[in-house]
Parts: C-alpha cells; sequence; structure tokens
C-alpha cells in the first residue's frame, strides 16, 4: 500500500515524550490543531530533532500513520532565533503555545488563529516589549476562539459604551455600562487608560498595536483584567504564567518595564 503523504505548515505548540525514542508534538497549522508524532527525535543522531523546536515555525511532510500522522521531514521556516536569547520573551512565547493549545480543539479549521500565533511570536522576535504583545494575543487570539471580549458594548444591556464605562465583568465575558455596574457584582474597576489600551489592542493589527507607550502600572493591570476573562475559560491556570511572572522581574527582583 502507498504511503499517505501530507504537507503542512505548523507551529510546535507542545512536545512530549513517547516510548522509548519517539516525540509527541502539539501542532498548530492553518488547518487547527493536530497530534503528530516525531520518530526517533530524542535519539542523538536524529536529523529531525533540531527542527522540532518548541514555538517554532516549520513546514512538515507527514505520512499518515494508524492513530497520529508521523512526521518524516522536517524544516524550519523561521525558529524565532532572537527571542530565544531573553528571558521574558521566551515566558512569553510559551505563554503563546500554551494559551493556544488549552484553547483550541483538535481539527477546527481556523488560518487566522494561526495567523494570530505567528503575528505575536513573530513580534517577541523583533523584540517587541512583551506585556501589550501578550495582551494583543491574548484580545485577538479569543476573538478567534469564539470568546471575543465585549468592549464596545456593554456586556449585559447591549448600550454602547463611552468613556465612563469602568467595571469589567470577567463572568459575563467584558465591560458593563455604568448603570448595569452598580448590579454586577465582582469584576474589577478598570482606569480609563486600561480601557482605552485594550480596545486600542482589540483592533488594531499587530504592527500598529504596540506601538503606544504604556505605563508599567497599566499595564499590569491589562494584564489582571485579560487573567480575570481568561479564568472563566480555564479549568486552571496556565503554568507558563508563573515562569512569565520570574523570568519579567529584572535581576534584582524589579519589575521590567513594560515599554522596553
Ligand atoms: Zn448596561
Amino acid at each position: 500500500m502507498r504511503e499517505r503523504l501530507s504537507r503542512t505548515d505548523a507551529i510546535i505548540i507542545r512536545r512530549g515524550v513517547l516510548g522509548e525514542a519517539d516525540r509527541l508534538l502539539t501542532i498548530l497549522t492553518p488547518a487547527g490543531k493536530r497530534r503528530v508524532v516525531a520518530r526517533g527525535a530524542r535519539k542523538l543522531t536524529s536529523r529531525i530533532a533540531g527542527h522540532i523546536e518548541l514555538f517554532s515555525h516549520v513546514h512538515l511532510l507527514l505520512a499518515e500513520g494508524r492513530s497520529l500522522d508521523i512526521v518524516t521531514q522536517s524544516s524550519i521556516i523561521d525558529g524565532f532565533a532572537r527571542l530565544r536569547g531573553d528571558l521574558a520573551s521566551i515566558g512569553g512565547a510559551y505563554y503563546i503555545a500554551e494559551l493556544v493549545d488549552r484553547l483550541s480543539e483538535i481539527d477546527v479549521d481556523d488560518p487566522a488563529l494561526f495567523r494570530v500565533v505567528l503575528d505575536a511570536l513573530g513580534a517577541l522576535d523583533q523584540g517587541a516589549a512583551v506585556g501589550p504583545t501578550l495582551r494583543w494575543y491574548e484580545l485577538h487570539a479569543l476573538e478567534r476562539l469564539g470568546y471575543r471580549p465585549e468592549l464596545h458594548h456593554c456586556v449585559r444591556c447591549g448600550a454602547l459604551l463611552d468613556e465612563r464605562a469602568c467595571r469589567l465583568d470577567p463572568a459575563a465575558g467584558g465591560m458593563c455600562c455604568p448603570s448595569c455596574a452598580a448590579h454586577a457584582a465582582g469584576g474589577l474597576t478598570l482606569s480609563l487608560a486600561c480601557f482605552k489600551l485594550l480596545r486600542y489592542l482589540q483592533l488594531q493589527p499587530i504592527d500598529q498595536a504596540l506601538t503606544p507607550r504604556i505605563t508599567a502600572a497599566t499595564g499590569s493591570e491589562a494584564e489582571r483584567a485579560m487573567h480575570l476573562i481568561l479564568q472563566q475559560l480555564l479549568s486552571r491556570d496556565l503554568a507558563s504564567r508563573a515562569f512569565l511572572a520570574e523570568a519579567s522581574r529584572g535581576p534584582a527582583g524589579q519589575p521590567v518595564s513594560d515599554t522596553r
């Protein structure tokens, strides 16, 4: 029987071990998330091993296997080598990969989601500030996955929001108008600067989104707001958050400025 082969672009979003020498890879492709096997990838002599690093953008040739497809060839399109030289950017890239792995389903075709992940990794590789890049990524990935945070109309009554809106209602998935905010238990009061930042990031492509200079306080507030929204969707916290928090601290324990 002839081997059935297919080719795909992919981002490696998770790597696990399988058996003695193989790797089980979770990849994001324009046609969705998939699990594939890289045989012998843990052997020192493996030709594939160097081409399947975590969060690399690769081109794969896959052979149809009995349950999972097998990687038969791999070449690197972009290994994002520059971001790997900076601990905070590495933390950001782990977070990008882990979040899309946790929230996406197997085989759900979504070339735009693939693009969002690629854009975020590319921005980190270009030296973009980690905080705003991740906030842009969270907003755009959630939109592609069907969980778009509502920042323009009241999430409770649908009224158009203006600058008086300051209450985030994470359980409802967005911001409330001032009259609904009076009835929203829990939630988080956002500064106008944070509210504007999130609205701006949600509407802009990445190349426009990373230019505004924001204060470290607004950056932390935006992180907290997005974390509350994500907690509604994730049954447990992402492991990469702890790494990211650690990596974002400077050598003397000082938080690294978001305007790097
Ligand atoms: Zn309302």
